[in-house]
């Protein structure tokens, strides 16, 4: 930090409040986690100055010997964790990656079958607001109303009546197990191809606490930032036969010069996703959320379909007579940082929603296990009944700042 508070005082000291925010408290974000000072350390370094238009071997400037051995090192990585035939690190993003994807395959206007938004699927997914939803026509499919999990048969007759040329499966808010050999199954009867979207769940495939989707789908995007635990990227693996596509879709279709500070980060958290710690971190992330859940419910917590089977859990707020945004603002006083997030069938803007979003990966980083999670179901439940009071909300924050004092991010 020392050169950064010469030469930027005034960022140096938003370095020195994020870290310390980050240190203090509770993260029950879904979609973020702790990347390693490894992970950290190369994406701060003198990669950044480079240009690397092209592919290892195949590049559009000089000099460009050891980023190559970056890229090729993640690449290889990458293929023995997820065992895809094919995979290009160079995304920037998970949208990025798939945009490449639509990109290789589809023409404007070709219909799209994918989660709704407000039902747990993702921007990019086809939001009318976002490029996908633009630019292609989208048929979203939802939770069934009962269970609030997928129903496959009503996915096979959806399918059937619009015949999609793309089927998307994965979502950001979704906590049953995707079964990817059904999807795949769908696809097939429709002839549609299969896109399956890990960004949520990509750690917990590489670790074996969620099936894998790669030797059922056309194509797997991902980022590399969530239960992953790498920089912020995303990545896309394919079936050989889509491999050039992909790639001249990646560059120079969508992109110029891939990030290779970025790629040489992803190899090192690649490098760490292959060991013992990594994995034994992703099933204590399933457990954690597991008991979170079921504490929440015996919290009188209404957990949408009935609990999780991975990272993430929806609590449906409508009989506490509070919405998302007011008790997201409360958790926040409380140092509990999580977001509102509509729930099936909303009836609110997702400005103010029926719900919260909360998920385990960054907790679970930082070692906290089913103990911490008894504790902090206890909180939430708390600060929900405790909206108003500040005097209850500065004393969680208390409780919160002591708890994670005792589970510091860097040792
Ligand atoms: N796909 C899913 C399922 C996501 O949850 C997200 C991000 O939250 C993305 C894609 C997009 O990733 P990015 O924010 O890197 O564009």
């Amino acid at each position: 930090m020392s050169y950064i508070s010469e030469v930027d005082p005034e960022i140096a000291e938003a370095l020195r409040l994020e870290a310390n925010r980050q240190d203090y408290k509770l993260n029950l974000i879904a979609s973020e986690n702790y990347a390693s000072r490894a992970v950290m350390e190369a994406q701060g370094s003198v990669m950044t100055n480079k240009y690397a238009e092209g592919y290892s071997g195949k590049r559009y400037y000089g000099g460009c010997d050891y980023v190559d051995i970056a890229e090729d090192l993640a690449v290889q990585r990458a293929k023995k964790i997820f065992g895809a035939e094919y995979i290009n690190v160079q995304p920037h993003s998970g949208s990025g990656a798939n945009m490449a994807v639509y990109f290789s395959v589809l023409k404007v206007g070709d219909t799209i079958m994918s989660m709704d938004l407000s039902h747990g699927g993702h921007l990019s997914h086809g939001s009318p607001v976002n490029f996908a939803g633009q630019l292609y026509k989208i048929v979203p499919y939802g939770v069934d109303k009962e269970t609030e999990a997928l129903d496959y048969d009503a996915l096979l007759a959806m399918a059937k009546a619009n015949r999609p040329k793309m089927i998307v499966c994965g979502a950001s808010a979704y906590s049953r197990t995707l079964d990817f050999k059904r999807f795949r199954e769908i696809a097939d009867e429709v002839d549609a191809y299969l896109l399956a979207d890990i960004a949520h769940i990509a750690g917990l495939v590489a670790a074996g606490a969620h099936p894998s989707p790669v030797e059922h789908c056309d194509f797997v995007t991902t980022t590399t930032h969530k239960t992953l635990r790498g920089p912020r990227g995303g990545m896309v693996m394919c079936r050989e036969e889509y491999a050039k596509d992909v790639a001249k879709a990646v560059f120079p279709g969508l992109q110029g010069g891939p990030l290779m500070h970025v790629i040489a980060a992803k190899a090192v958290a690649f490098k760490e996703a292959m060991g013992e710690q990594f994995k034994k971190d992703q099933f204590q992330t399933v457990a954690n959320a597991k008991v979170l859940s079921e504490e929440l419910k015996q919290n009188g917590c209404n957990i949408v379909s009935g609990g999780t089977d991975n990272h993430v859990m929806l609590v449906n707020l409508n009989g506490f007579n509070v919405t998302g945004k007011e008790v997201e603002a409360g958790m926040s006083k409380a140092g509990i940082i999580l977001n509102k997030n509509t729930i099936p069938f909303e009836t609110r803007s997702p400005f103010i929603t029926s719900g919260i979003r909360i998920g385990t990966p960054a907790a679970t980083t930082r070692g906290m296990k089913e103990k911490e999670m008894k504790e902090i179901a206890g909180y939430i439940r708390t600060v929900i009944d405790n909206l108003g009071n500040e005097t209850v909300l500065n004393s969680v924050n208390s409780d919160v700042e002591q708890l994670c004092s005792n589970f510091p991010i860097y040792k």
